[in-house]
């Protein structure tokens, strides 16, 4: 028998959405968020699982930091449509011997995120585990009807910029991974990884501009990502190298610890920056920070580019089994 390890995520969602074809003007399985019409606006929707050994260790993060990131990867899939959280939805199955102190923690981190968004948290459910610990969000959202911005809606010649520096939430992985000594730039890292800042603010003001178009956030790393708004707009991309945004702190401990950066820029995932194409003409209407990296093109699949010149990287995104 062949098993989902063979099959992958993306093959098994396949195989889900087969099943369920999105009912006349409803946005269903395979963007950031369902989009749902109701009158003036529409109602976005969506949902993630976080889970203990595969997420994230319970030994190094702290229940507040878990609490903020369970929230932050739901609220930035409603970022990456442009639209406003409107409330949150917390289900936990968490096994009897987490404390009090653990669990009052947990929300708090949760709650803060949750104000710093407007995003209330509105039910949700909670039962035992036997053994790890197991987290879903679900997460409402509003924008005005037909303005979400969608994963198929990339053009040949856009602009494919992002909203900041990629690579650091892989590289604090690695750093908690691989157990190196731990100095600022390490911990500054390990936090990104941890408290990742979903653009909600940045996604709205980017989807009022017509001239932006395919819009998603960066969860699986920008080589695999990317390939999804490719996929679902019948386009390629080719992507320069050179011009991927690396802060500081992720390009030193790379050299310190040998790492590449490029390639954790590009396929380590978790950074929850915004990614999208645009107008080479909207580019100068952006009034927050961005990076361009690439262009959309004719044809299929992403070809990198290293000042100018074709080059090939074996890289591939995040994915499950
Ligand atoms: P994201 O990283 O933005 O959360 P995913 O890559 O996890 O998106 O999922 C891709 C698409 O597949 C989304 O539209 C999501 O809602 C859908 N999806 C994932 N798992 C399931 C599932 N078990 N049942 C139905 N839809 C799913
Ligand atoms: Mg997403």
């Amino acid at each position: 028998m062949e098993t989902i390890g063979s099959l992958g995520e993306f093959g098994l969602i396949e195989i889900i959405r087969r099943r369920f074809n999105a009912p006349e003007g409803v946005v269903g399985i395979g963007d950031d968020c369902a989009v749902i019409p109701h009158g003036e606006d529409d109602i976005l929707v969506t949902a993630d699982l976080l889970v203990e050994k595969v997420h994230f260790l319970r030994e190094d993060v702290s229940p507040w930091r878990l609490g903020w990131k369970s929230a932050a990867v739901n609220l930035s899939d409603v970022a990456a449509m442009g639209g406003r959280p409107m409330g949150t939805f917390l289900s936990l199955a968490l096994p009897p011997d987490i404390t009090t102190e653990w669990a009052e923690e947990f929300i708090s981190g949760y709650e803060t995120i949750s104000k710093r968004f407007n995003a209330p948290l509105l039910g949700g459910d909670t039962t035992s585990s036997k053994g790890d610990i197991a987290i879903n969000v679900a997460v409402l959202g509003l924008i005005g009807h037909g303005r979400a911005k969608l994963r198929s809606q990339a053009r040949i010649g856009d602009a494919i910029c992002v909203t900041g520096p990629l690579g650091d939430s892989g590289a604090g992985l690695k750093v908690i991974l691989s157990g190196v000594a731990r100095g600022d730039d390490e911990n500054y890292l390990v936090g990104r990884h941890y408290c990742p800042m979903p653009r909600v603010d940045e996604g709205t003001l980017l989807a009022e501009l017509s001239g932006v178009h395919a819009m998603m956030d960066i969860s699986d790393g920008v080589a695999s990502d990317l390939n999804h708004i490719l996929t679902a707009s019948g386009v390629g991309a080719e992507v320069e190298v050179t011009k991927l945004p690396i802060s500081r702190q992720m390009r030193s401990c790379a050299e310190l610890h040998g790492w590449d950066p490029v390639k954790l820029a590009l396929s380590a995932g978790e950074d929850y920056e915004l990614l999208f194409t645009c107008d080479e003409s909207a580019l100068d209407l952006i009034r927050m920070p961005f990076y361009r990296i690439g262009t959309i093109v004719e044809g299929s699949g992403l070809s990198y580019l290293s000042e100018g010149e074709k080059r090939s990287l074996e890289i591939s995104g995040f994915t499950h089994f």
